[in-house]
């Protein structure tokens, strides 16, 4: 959470607010940015925004990022409003402009801010509490993908190098096996093993990407439950936030971080591995959201990939925390000895659980695909 550091009337001044700023306070339950909202008075009427500090050791290139959200934001709201959308405000985020017309802006420290308008009647919840919710959310983040999907022009800079390359992920993992450095390989072999036999499932999307069999889209990359704002009247998944991470990429990736994300009832560092379980009415629930807004836009191919690719993101997230371990624990931050290796086991568990199950999931996608 934010400290209330920072100087709001020198940040309002650098937007082109048109209103007059009344006060401001820290805000929401972001790990990463510093996030502020702020009450401006608009001819007599009472208007909150949204400021944002970008975390500066987070995000080495803050106004390429922003370069990226401004376009993004930019193309969903001329095309909801095309659609005639009467609530194109509310349905995406968009950028107030700098008073230089761009959609950031540098604080006299050098820090790079953005003002969003604050979606107002609904908000983000830290834990699910019914499969509505999950299915609000995924249909969300296929809107989201949606209105994505034509955006003209450049490729996206690539916030995050290789973030979901999966065979440079399994390199990594490879070359700090071999490598050792703590010597704890011996202490994880059978873990090792266990990836090693899965390297080639490992490369399925990036090689179906690289040989264009399925396309490079817009995607979200962080598309967890608070992520997405929902109605507090409805209930409804109406605009996706956070978009730190939007890259190009495959669907499916976003797709595959829900079903990690979201069906385990466990804790991603949950010591007792019996507890991880690909839950179906979860499953159920995803599939049903995501393809009521994405079954416009996906391919046949993408359709398909849709049971493998919850995964796929997690044996990513496993290579991960395993290379980790082996590196030093010097990425995630550790709260007690093998804390990455209870990490590594849950996603292990997590993915024998959808081999399990994976004849039934298919079943499911198809039955939502039409
Ligand atoms: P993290 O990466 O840890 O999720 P973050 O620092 O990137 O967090 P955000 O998720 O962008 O921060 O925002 C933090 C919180 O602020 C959100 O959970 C949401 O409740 C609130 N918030 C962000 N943007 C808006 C908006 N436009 N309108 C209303 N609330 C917002
Ligand atoms: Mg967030
Ligand atoms: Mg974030």
């Amino acid at each position: 959470p934010t400290e209330n550091k920072h100087d709001l009337t020198h940040v309002a001044s650098l937007f082109d607010m048109r209103a007059d700023l009344v006060h401001g306070h820290p805000y929401g339950s972001g790990h990463i940015n510093d996030t502020y909202c702020a009450y401006y008075d608009q001819a007599g009427q009472r208007i909150r925004y949204i400021h944002q500090r970008l975390a500066e050791n987070v995000f080495k290139e803050p106004v390429k990022l922003m370069e990226n959200v401004g376009r993004v934001t930019d193309h969903a709201f001329n095309k909801l409003v095309e659609e005639g959308n009467p609530e194109a405000h509310r349905r995406t985020l968009t950028c107030i402009k700098s008073t230089e017309g761009k959609p950031y802006a540098v604080d006299k420290d050098g820090s790079v801010w953005r003002t969003y308008p604050f979606i107002e009647r609904a908000r983000t919840y830290d834990t699910i509490t019914s499969t509505d919710q999950c299915v609000a959310a995924a249909k969300a983040f296929g809107e989201f993908q949606k209105l994505g999907a034509d955006l003209g022009g450049e490729p996206l800079f690539e916030t995050i190098p290789n973030f979901h390359n999966t065979k440079v992920r399994f390199q990594t993992l490879i070359e700090a096996i071999e490598k050792d450095e703590h010597n704890r390989a011996k202490d994880v072999a059978k873990e090792i093993e266990w990836f090693m036999a899965r390297v080639d499932e490992g490369s399925k999307v990036v090689d179906m990407l690289e040989a264009g069999e399925i396309p490079v889209r817009v995607t979200h990359n962080d598309t967890k439950l608070n992520n997405v704002m929902l109605d507090d009247v409805t209930g409804e998944g109406i605009c996706v936030i956070d978009l730190d991470t939007t890259m190009n990429g495959s669907a499916v990736y976003d797709f595959g971080d829900m079903v990690r994300t979201a069906t385990s009832p466990a804790a991603e560092d949950e010591k007792d591995v019996s507890k991880v379980t690909m839950r179906m009415h979860m499953f159920d629930a995803l599939v049903k959201g995501y393809l009521s807004s994405a079954n416009a836009f996906l391919t046949d191919k993408e359709r398909e990939l849709l049971p493998f690719a919850g995964k796929l993101l997690t044996l990513e997230c496993g290579t991960r925390f395993l290379a980790d371990y082996l590196m030093g624990d010097v990425y995630f931050k550790i709260h007690r000895d093998g804390h990455n290796i209870d990490r590594t086991r849950t996603q292990i568990a997590l993915v024998e659980s959808i081999d399990q199950q994976m004849g039934e999931m298919e079943a499911l996608v198809q039955k939502y695909s039409v």
